[in-house]
């Protein structure tokens, strides 16, 4: 957003101010290729202060608390910003604390996220050495950030541990709250079929209550029991702790936003964007970047009085890895769901929804290289904000 905005505001009346507790920036979708050894650390970090534009103001410090009531916003030194408008991007991360159990014994022994790259080094370490048995893959409660990120882990996992020459020593489990393998009834299905044709078994409507890890167990909040050897968990995610603190989130400190024009519900002058929202969108970069040029419009809209436009329609593209150098992409909003075709250019491609495809995984590789060059300095895709229903079957 500072990226988009520093060119058009007015010096003279504008000044933009960010504030971020991180002196780095972590490309957070490399962290699923850590634990097998395609990424390390460095290929996923970058000094945060590379990436703004000049002329903005950059504090870095974690945020205190937030006063909409006040326009303003304290920082943990005690120094107090104002604001005439905020836009809050404070994102969500993984909380395993929330699940009984789960960081006893075990944690970072047999037990590992990847959504931090700490957890993701951790795992690369741990899958360096292991043997085989088997391993779990257990999301604990929706929403996350990347729906389809522990699809991929386990996609991956397929192949690594056949590169290796243990598969056939590793049982694999997709344990999951939802019904089936992905949250929408079409790729779902789909992308069900890839489970099982990878061998690896999938148990839906599973929700942990607690995690035992003296005995190498998860069990489930109506006592059913399920074992591993390894766990690769994805906790509770929730927005940051100073949504919390500022009293502006739901119970898991999301913050309640107008899905179609990303103000806020509550406070007409803040503006909220990416995985900070409440939105049913995806919690995905592609859908910061889609709502990134809806809320440039709006933003313009709100300084000039005029009334703001309800855009956006929950977007989101994602690539899924599927493992042996394959993948799968899909688009889709709040209303439609991934449908098969052909994308960005409807009949030529050249990459294809809900296909698996070599093209594809191309796709996915080169998103590092978008993501660091194009998308964080709020450059143009060619990819419409809002989804485009040309190339799509079946509607
Ligand atoms: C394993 C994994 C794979 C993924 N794969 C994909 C993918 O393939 N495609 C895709 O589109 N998306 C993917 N994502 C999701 C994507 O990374 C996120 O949706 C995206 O980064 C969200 O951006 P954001 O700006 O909302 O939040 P973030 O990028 O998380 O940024 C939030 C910022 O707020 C700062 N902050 C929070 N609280 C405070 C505070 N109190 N004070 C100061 N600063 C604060 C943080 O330091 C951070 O810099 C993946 C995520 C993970 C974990």
């Amino acid at each position: 957003m500072a990226n988009k905005l520093a060119p058009v505001l007015d010096k003279r009346e504008w000044q933009i101010t960010i504030v971020d507790q991180n002196e780095v920036h972590y490309y957070q979708p490399g962290f699923l290729f850590i634990p097998f050894g395609i990424y390390n650390r460095e290929d996923v970090i970058k000094p945060r202060r590379d990436y703004f534009p000049s002329g903005v103001e950059v504090i870095i410090s974690p945020i205190e608390v937030i006063l909409p009531e006040n326009n303003k916003v304290k920082l943990s030194n005690g120094k107090i910003l104002s604001y005439d408008y905020l836009i809050i991007a404070t994102g969500s991360g993984i909380h395993p604390e929330e699940t009984e159990g789960l960081q006893n014994g075990g944690w970072q022994q047999n037990i590992f996220d990847f959504y931090t790259v700490e957890g993701a080094v951790a795992l690369s370490n741990f899958l360096k050495y292991w043997k085989g048995g088997k391993m779990v893959l257990n999301i604990v409660e929706m929403p996350i950030k990347c729906p389809v990120a522990p699809l991929e882990f386990v996609f991956l996992a397929d192949w690594w541990f056949t590169e290796q020459g243990i598969r056939d020593k590793v049982e694999i489990e997709y344990v999951t709250p939802l019904p089936g393998a992905f949250t929408k009834p079409i790729a779902s299905k789909f992308l069900g079929q890839f489970l099982e044709k990878k061998g690896i078994k999938l148990t839906p409507e599973f929700s942990v209550g607690k995690v035992d890890s003296a005995n190498n167990k998860i069990i489930s909040w109506d006592e059913k029991e399920i074992s591993y050897d390894l766990l690769v968990t994805i906790p509770t995610n929730m927005g940051s702790d100073v949504i919390a603190r500022s009293d502006m989130g739901d119970d898991l400190n999301f913050i309640p936003t107008n899905p179609g024009t990303l103000q806020s519900k509550n406070y007409e002058n803040v503006f909220v964007i990416g995985d900070a929202t409440d939105l049913p969108s995806s919690k995905a970069g592609s859908v910061a970047h889609f709502e990134a040029e809806i809320l440039f419009e709006n933003f313009l809209r709100a300084i000039d009085g005029r009334e703001l436009h309800p855009k956006f329609d929950g977007h989101a593209n994602c690539f899924i890895e599927s493992g042996f150098g394959k993948g799968i992409l899909i688009d889709f909003n709040y209303d439609v769901e991934p449908l098969p075709g052909k994308f960005p250019l409807p009949g030529v491609g050249p990459f294809s929804l809900l296909q698996e495809t070599k093209m594809n995984h191309w796709g996915k590789m080169m998103f590092r290289w978008v993501y660091w060059n194009l998308l964080l300095k709020g450059s143009e895709l060619p990819i419409e904000a809002q989804m485009n229903m040309a190339g799509k079957k079946g509607y």
